[in-house]
């Protein structure tokens, strides 16, 4: 009998491929273990093992697998079972979502080798001087990778150079994989064994009595030993004992010490700290956790919705235990990885070691530890603290997912594929493994609450912050009055300034949010109207002026700042509107003695940057802190007393169905940072129209209000949740094309599915890294069975995808889109 396996490939083609194997490799062989397969013309891939048979594949010969790669499954069945959810939902190849949920150090790719051909008997003066060049490094070294070769010709493409070198027979091409991941191993030392017995030791010593700096490593030793009887690193006893490498080596050379190495995390959380004391909740919480409990009894996932600082996460804390207890995995999710580092510190104060992390800042090594971690059960995993991209790992008992602000649209995986919603696909994940799920919000998302009402999820409140504590005084400050009669400090109205001034001098600290990054959007030349745009982009350049730099927040394209208008010439220019830097700018005017820190895109791109700035803050190295949206979310500061909106009429006039909702999730959140303790904390929104519903539902806090005006207006235009929608993306570097195959598309949708379908229409931004775009919506009304007309449009892309003056137009689905 034959045997075949078919894999899937980590690259957007949805079929699988076939391999022939072996009997013995049919027997070793289980999904979800990785196998080297040759692919393409020379190139070798890791792809996944999903199923064994006996079917040879029709309309090609099978190939041999080049090497196994796993001893045992590195994905279990309810993963796989949940990557083809996300992939027929969210309409993308199951390969890409493999790419996107193993840590790319799993996915190892070949490398192309050239070595010296041996047999051939070459003419140098034949060889022109690049071969040259390349000839002679291969006499010293066995292997060039292309890289390699690039450097020492100094050209970024060799491929024709190497492909004249194999045809001259001067070397030989072959593929090679690359483990990208390398344990890390600590070298330790302890005594020989033969040292044990008392008499041998004296020996020993005695004879060492004349080498001293041998007789101080092994007393050092000793030391160590008695103070913990822990393994000795080697690093440890050299700094003890004051020796050098080479006097600790000859002592292992003469067997006096046996050297060993053991496998490390990278990320070890050393503190032996003592799991603390469980906390009692107050009656709010209680009865809170109560109504959990009753929808996981029904098997619902539940609605958490929490004023903020209520305490929610204790609540979760305690969810936790419970699920702890049952010995079962727990999960974690977070919109943004900056909250990450305050919610470590809260749950290693319970859990101690048992809390792992797993985001993408984690370097490739330790995102696979902390996968193993998880694979083998291990208590140091038992927790998982994590952004979406935790919801891959490899559970296998899972008993409860948190998923805290569920309302962040920062859930939603934009680009690339698969372009899943991680509240969404949680709740999925839960039901696979049957654990409890919890959605948490002070604000939580229309379709949330939505679903809470109809009854489809459990519902629990708590509508006081923990301790008493008085939900923010929010006032709207108008500032269309304060600009006509020129009484604004830049962008900063009288009343703002002086709850500033209030709030330092009784040492209090101030959170300021303005939500947009950089310093000045555009850059606009007051003769002509010119802005300077982006080349690739239809947008317009932002001003960076800790740079001087105009930039595009689309691509990254930049340019230094010009002193006359590209376009007349003159010198008018003028910076108009204004962001985080331009706000920190005047502040350091207004407040010249007043420490001032920044939290946006910006400024937190290295690996710890958000912990360095939340601590700092924290620890009231800084009065002020101007942040973009990344200080709506959740942290939780003792001191501030005041936060100041600087502008909230951006946002409420956004040209998308969810600008209200979003404003009022964003403006309660932000709102919702100040007076977390004893005093009464105080807003402050600046707006041009105070008359806005949502300001004022905002001040009085009247979520109720907001939710059900908004889902009137959902049901009145047909917006979600009342309906699906799936957005279809063309994208084309010819701008006629694209039109052209746009109209074709939103045609033929139409034809199939009538009047559900919107466009095809320019986005706001409508060229981004030199790809034209059209979108098309596509509405599905809740009663339409999702699956069939996902069909019907996949049948008109097979049409689409054979008209060949399309082959240059891509089309990106969005499912869910937000
Ligand atoms: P939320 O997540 O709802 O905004 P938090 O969980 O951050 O609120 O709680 C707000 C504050 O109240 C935190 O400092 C937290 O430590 C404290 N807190 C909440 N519940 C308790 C409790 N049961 N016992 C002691 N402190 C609590
Ligand atoms: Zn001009
Ligand atoms: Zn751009």
């Amino acid at each position: 009998m034959d045997y075949f396996l078919d894999v899937v490939l980590p690259i957007p083609l949805e079929r699988l491929f076939t391999y022939k194997i072996t009997q013995q490799e049919a027997d070793f062989l289980q999904p979800g273990m990785r196998v080297a397969v040759p692919f393409g013309k020379s190139k070798i891939y890791t792809a996944l093992v999903y199923q064994i048979h006996s079917n040879a594949p029709t309309a090609y010969d099978a190939k041999e697998i080049f090497q196994i790669l796993d001893e045992t499954p590195l994905v279990n069945s309810v993963q796989l079972k949940h990557w083809e959810w996300i992939s027929h939902y969210y309409m993308c190849s199951l390969g890409e979502v493999i790419r996107s949920a193993l840590p790319s150090a799993f996915l190892l790719e070949s490398e192309t080798l050239v070595m010296p051909n041996k047999e051939a008997d070459i003419h140098e003066m034949e060889l022109k001087d690049d071969e040259f060049l390349v000839y002679e490094a291969l006499q010293h070294q066995t292997a060039l990778k292309i890289g390699e070769i690039s450097d020492i010709v100094d050209k970024k493409n060799v491929l024709s150079l190497v492909n004249r070198l194999v045809q001259k027979g001067v070397v030989n091409q072959k593929e090679e994989l690359y483990e990208q991941y390398r344990p890390k191993l600590v070298r330790y030392v302890k005594l020989s064994d033969v040292y044990d017995d008392e008499a041998q030791l004296e020996e020993l010593l005695n004879e060492l009595s004349r080498a001293p700096k041998q007789s101080q490593v092994v007393l050092s030793l000793f030391q160590i030993r008695t103070k913990n009887n822990k393994p000795i690193p080697i690093d440890d006893l050299e700094k003890e004992s004051g020796a050098s490498k080479a006097v600790i080596k000859a002592l292992i050379d003469k067997n006096v010490l046996g050297e060993y190495q053991i496998r490390k995390d990278r990320i070890d959380y050393q503190e032996e700290s003592e799991e603390s004391e469980h906390i009692g909740l107050n009656e709010h919480q209680t009865k809170a956790l109560e109504d959990i409990q009753t929808g996981f009894g029904q098997n619902k996932p539940v609605l958490l919705h929490g004023v903020t600082s209520s305490g929610k996460t204790e609540v979760y804390v305690k969810l936790i235990e419970q699920c702890l207890e049952e010995g079962k995995q727990a999960l974690y999710l977070l919109p943004e990885i900056a909250l990450t580092s305050q919610l470590i510190n809260r749950l290693r104060h319970y859990f101690g070691h048992k809390v792992s992390v797993y985001h993408s800042k984690y370097s490739i090594h330790e995102r696979v530890e902390v996968w193993n971690n998880v694979l083998a059960q291990a208590e140091k995993a038992q927790i998982v603290i994590g952004a979406r991209s935790s919801l891959f790992l490899p559970f296998a008992n899972l008993g409860l997912v948190v998923v805290d602000e569920e309302h962040e649209s920062s859930f939603k995986q934009f680009d690339p594929a698969p372009r899943y919603h991680a509240r969404d696909a949680a709740i999925v994940l839960a039901a696979f493994h049957k654990s409890n799920i919890i959605l948490g919000s002070a604000t939580p998302s229309i379709e949330s609450m939505d679903n809470a009402k109809k009854g489809k999820y459990g519902y629990a409140s708590i509508q006081h912050r923990y301790g008493n504590v008085l939900m923010p005084d929010i006032n709207l400050v108008d500032i269309k009055e304060a600009t006509r009669k020129k009484r604004m400090k830049g962008h900063f109205s009288e009343i703002l300034l002086k709850a500033i001034e209030e709030a330092l001098e009784e040492g209090e600290q101030v959170i300021l949010f303005q939500n947009r990054r950089g310093f000045a959007p555009v850059v606009e030349c007051t003769t002509c109207g010119h802005v300077a745009q982006c080349p690739n982009c239809d947008v317009s350049l932002t001003f960076h002026q800790h740079r001087n730099q105009l930039r595009c927040h689309y691509c990254g394209y930049h340019m230094a700042l010009q002193q006359a208008c590209l376009a007349c010439g003159s010198a008018t220019l003028d910076n108009k509107g204004f962001g985080t830097e331009q706000i920190q700018e005047e502040l350091n005017q207004l407040f010249p003695k007043v420490s001032v820190g920044r939290m946006d895109l910006d400024t937190t791109r290295g690996k710890y940057a958000y912990e360095k700035i939340i601590s700092a803050f924290e620890n009231q190295e800084m009065d002020i802190l101007v942040g973009t949206q990344m200080v709506t979310k959740g942290l939780d500061f003792r001191n501030v007393s005041l936060v100041g909106i600087m502008n909230a009429d951006t946002m409420l006039n956004f040209p998308d169905y969810r600008a209200h909702e979003r404003s009022f999730q964003m403006l309660t959140q932000v709102a919702g940072r100040a007076g977390r303790t004893k005093k009464r904390g105080k807003v402050l929104i600046q707006t041009y129209n105070p008359y806005h519903q949502i300001l004022q539902q905002v001040t009085t806090n009247n979520y109720g209000k907001m939710y059900a005006e908004q889902i009137y207006e959902r049901e009145q235009f047909k917006y979600p949740p009342v309906v699906r929608i799936i957005k279809v993306t063309l994208k084309a570097r010819d701008f006629n094309t694209l039109n052209e195959a746009a109209q074709w598309l939103g045609d033929s949708l139409r034809n199939v599915l009538g009047n559900q379908i919107l466009g095809p229409e320019y986005p706001p931004v409508a060229r981004i890294r030199r790809d034209y775009l059209k979108n098309i919506l596509i509405k599905i009304p809740k009663k339409q069975s999702l699956a069939q007309t996902k069909n019907s449009i996949k049948r008109i892309e097979k049409s689409f995808n054979a008209i060949s003056k399309y082959k240059s137009v891509r089309l990106v689905y969005n499912v869910d889109h937000i």
